[in-house]
């Protein structure tokens, strides 16, 4: 991680602005609880430094992907230690929900650190109550029911025969029956409703336990999808939840980068590997260091654009390993010379008009920011 004094590149992360984005999402689904979902870095943005921030705001559940994740994300919440800021309060009650639940043999790594597992399959059932057992002991968990994404979560016929037999839930407390919405983004589709009614009938048959159905965008599909616990990750982000109409929520991630050299042409040139760009007469380029080695995806190539000052910039030529390059031609010299700025991410550059300039989603463009960037975790009081 660079110095942002001579870093080529700074990515700033406003902490308040996640804190804000997280307390709109909590008093839309007000009496339900609103966890953070800080898988992959919490999207590439430092989980330890968002889970922090989210705790001292109010925000008590946390869903991390793997059990590393897990324990890296305790052991921030416990030591309460704010990187940088010194001391900070310590929130070690926290809960912390790992979506891929126990791998086998690393129960014990579960109780060590205070994290819960999601049990994502009977086998996972049966392993969780053996272990629960061998210990003597009632431990919690997460059960996940698959509604209609074929990926992980209890299948209907498994839902079926542990209802018959709920036996096979001894020793285990369950603290929440969730499921995952496919097409939340897109409020019309059918699967919404068919989701939620088999989330329902799944409910109707299991244990009374609190419910959660709704990430982001399910948020936004109305009350009915609530249930006891959303689960937003991407909206917390500045992602728009609802990508038909304007972004609810507000910009958290901006990136920019100093222009290196700007290559004044006058002739017939090209710019880039593959000659891809051709440009006619008095040109001006400029070149920054940021490339698709910073997650800065080479599918922008010709595609992507830059803002500097009131105007955009169209990235030209492809995206190199560490290099990209800007048409600046008609930017006043002053504002595009070496050492200058160009905005990549940021209010001029949301992360949405990115992804779809690289043919991709929001979620791609953040977890994909590589580690090069000097990184500014800025808040209100900093
Ligand atoms: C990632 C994830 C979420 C958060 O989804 P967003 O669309 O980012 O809000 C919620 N639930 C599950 C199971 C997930 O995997």
């Amino acid at each position: 991680m660079g110095n942002d004094r001579h870093a080529s590149a700074v990515l700033e992360i406003d902490l308040e602005a996640i804190v804000r984005n997280w307390r709109q999402l909590r008093d839309r689904a007000v009496p339900a609880e609103c966890a953070g979902v800080v898988k992959a870095d919490a999207y590439g943005l430092g989980a330890a430094r968002v889970a922090t921030a989210l705790a001292a705001a109010g925000c008590r559940v946390f869903f991390v992907a793997t059990l590393d994740e897990g324990i890296a994300l305790r052991a921030a919440l416990s030591s309460g230690e704010d990187e940088g800021k010194g001391a900070g309060a310590a929130h070690p009650n926290a809960t912390i929900l790992v979506l891929e639940g126990a791998p086998r043999g690393a129960e014990v790594e579960f109780v060590r650190h205070g994290l819960i597992p999601v049990l994502n399959s009977l086998d996972d059932v049966d392993a969780w109550r053996i272990f629960a057992g061998l210990l003597e002991a009632r431990l919690p968990a997460v059960l996940h029911v698959d509604t209609g994404m074929s990926r992980l979560g209890l299948a209907a016929d498994e839902l079926a025969s542990l209802a018959g037999r709920l036996e096979r839930l001894d020793h285990i407390a369950l603290v929440l029956v969730m499921s995952h919405l496919a097409c939340a983004d897109e409020p019309d589709h059918p699967m919404n409703d068919a989701q939620q009614a088999r989330f329902e009938s799944a409910l109707a048959i299991l244990p009374r336990a609190p419910a959660s159905l709704a990430n982001s965008s399910g948020i936004f599909l109305g009350e009915r999808y609530h249930h006891d616990m959303i689960r937003p990750g991407a909206a917390l982000y500045g992602i728009s939840p609802t990508p038909a109409q304007a972004n609810p929520m507000q910009g958290v991630a901006s990136l920019r980068a100093r222009i290196l050299q700007v290559r004044e042409i006058d002739t017939d040139a090209t710019v880039g590997y593959g000659a891809t760009h051709r440009v006619t007469g008095r040109t001006r380029i400029a070149t920054v260091g940021v490339g698709y080695a910073d997650g800065w995806l080479r599918a922008l190539s010709n595609h992507g654009a830059g803002w500097i000052g009131d105007r955009s910039v169209p990235l030209v030529g492809r995206v190199s390993m560490d290099l990209s390059t800007f048409d600046v031609t008609g930017v006043p010299e002053t504002l595009a010379a070496p050492g200058c700025w160009i905005e990549l991410i940021g209010p001029n550059r949301p992360v949405d008009t990115v992804a779809k300039e690289a043919g991709t989603i929001g979620y791609e463009i953040l977890t994909a920011l590589g580690t090069r960037y000097a990184r500014i975790h800025s808040t209100a009081a900093a």
